[in-house]
Order: C-alpha cells, then structure tokens, then sequence
C-alpha cells in the first residue's frame, strides 16, 4: 500500500496525527526534499529506506514505490502542505492504477493556511470578499490563457499566490492590470510556520521591492487582497439577532 501524506507546511508538530503514525510505521519514504521538513524524517524506522524525491523523475519514484510492493513493504509518499496543490500526485496515482497497486491519500494542512495563520487574517471576511483564489503565475509550467491573473485579478476576491516569489514585478503589473489599485494590501510569507518565517506586509505596488529587500525568492506564498486591511461587517451567525438552528435569535435591547 502506497499513503501520499501531506507533510504540513513545515513545522514538525503540524503534519496530521495519522500522517505521524504512517511515517512511523512505513518502510519506505519518498519525500519531497525541496520543501518538506526533513526532521519529520526522525520519526522514521531505522531500517525504512529514505529517498528524496527532488533529484528523481516519476519513474524512478513509481519504481520505489513497485519494488516496495513486490517486497509487500509500506510506501509513505511525502508531500508538501497537502498533496492536492501543486502536488504532481495524480500522475502517480495514474500509474499506480495502471499497476493495480493500491493507494490512499491522506491530507495535509496547506501553507496557504500557514501563511493565514502567521498573518493572523481571516480569508473569508463578511462584506470584503467570501472567495479565494488559488493561483500561480505561469513560469516554466504553463497556466491555461483563462486562468491569467489579470482576469482573476477582476474578482477583486482574496488572492494566494503560489510558485510565484521569483516573479514579482510581472505579478505586480497583472494584477494592476487585472483593476487592483497599487495600495492594495498585500503580503509575502516566506517559511510560514518554519522556524525562519518571515511575515512581510506591503501592497501590490511594492510586493518586488519588498522581497528584494529581505532577499526572498522562493518558499513563499504572495497574499492579495483588502482581507489583510481594512473594514468588513461582523459575522451573521454570531449576531445576537439572528436565529439558526442551533440558537434563537432575541432582539437587542433598545
Ligand atoms: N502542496 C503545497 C504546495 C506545493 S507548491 C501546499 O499545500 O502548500 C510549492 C510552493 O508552495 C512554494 O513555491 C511556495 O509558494 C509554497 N509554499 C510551500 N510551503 C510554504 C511555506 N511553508 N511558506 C510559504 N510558502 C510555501
């Protein structure tokens, strides 16, 4: 049996209870060395067979992983934040079908809600925008001509940024080209929740200039959006005049 595991986005204690136990126990790991936290690694078994991911091709993973069931052994597929971003899982998956070879997921909490963690902000905030987007810029992998910032950019909704640190100015003009106004808030989270975050608050203008000055140019995650600014209206379901099914509305004292 093959588990891809998210690892969590980098401190050690934010993997889940289940992705721990399966580290403990498997026999073989293959983990992404460019970004998991290789101290997630300490867990391991002293016999487990460890294999870093970055300096191999997808078939020398699914390789790995069909020697380890020939050898009835426990793969652990370890993967950054939670494998179903940017994760190059399903390729796996794919010919992991093709070889009849059993597998499950098991999720892993998202840098993007590190990096909200680190920021202390609410995405989702009432009045502001109830939308996230989830994007990258297009790089050496491409993006499809529909999914451009500048025509995300006009939803004017919260934005996250991934893949994208290294290409700032051409972020920054789409998404002034998409309606954003240059002071819009903005924030780069470098390592969020590794010991080494960096948590940097700017505008859209300035995203470049910001990260140029703290050297940042990978490893981390572009936040957009009045989310991190600004006003927004109190929550519905906590009001004290409205009634759903778990609570009866009163009206406020005059
Ligand atoms: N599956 C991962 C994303 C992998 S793509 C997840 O759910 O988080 C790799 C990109 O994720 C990086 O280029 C960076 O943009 C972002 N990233 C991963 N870990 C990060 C962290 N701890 N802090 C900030 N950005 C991170």
């Amino acid at each position: 049996m093959i588990h891809f595991v998210g690892a969590g986005p980098g401190a050690v204690d934010l993997i889940t209870v289940r992705g721990q136990r399966l580290i403990r126990e498997s026999d073989v790991i293959i983990y992404a060395g460019s970004l998991v936290n290789p101290d997630l690694l300490l867990e391991a078994k002293p016999t487990c067979s460890i294999y870093n991911s970055a300096s191999m091709t997808l078939e020398e993973v699914i390789a790995v992983m069909v020697q380890a069931e020939q050898e009835n052994k426990q793969t652990v597929r370890l993967h950054t934040g939670d494998p179903s971003l940017y994760g190059a899982i399903r390729e796996q998956m794919d010919c992991l079908n093709q070889r009849h070879i059993a597998y499950e997921v098991v999720p892993g909490v998202s840098s993007f809600c590190g990096a909200a963690a680190a920021l202390q902000a609410e995405y989702t905030l009432p009045d502001v925008s109830q939308t996230v987007i989830i994007t990258r810029m297009a790089g050496r992998t491409p993006v499809p001509q529909r999914e451009e910032i500048s025509l995300l950019a006009q939803h004017q909704s919260t934005m996250v940024i991934f893949l994208s640190a290294g290409m700032l100015p051409q972020l920054t003009e789409r998404l002034l080209a998409g309606g954003y106004l240059p002071d819009t808030p903005a924030a780069i989270v470098y390592k969020a929740t590794w010991e080494d975050e960096k948590i940097l608050r700017c505008t859209v203008q300035n995203l470049a200039q910001t990260a140029k000055q703290h050297h940042i140019t990978k490893t981390a995650l572009i936040l957009v959006g009045r989310f991190l600014d600004g006003d927004y209206s109190r929550s519905l379901l906590y009001h004290p005049t409205f009634t759903h099914e778990f609570r009866e509305g009163k009206a406020l004292p005059q």
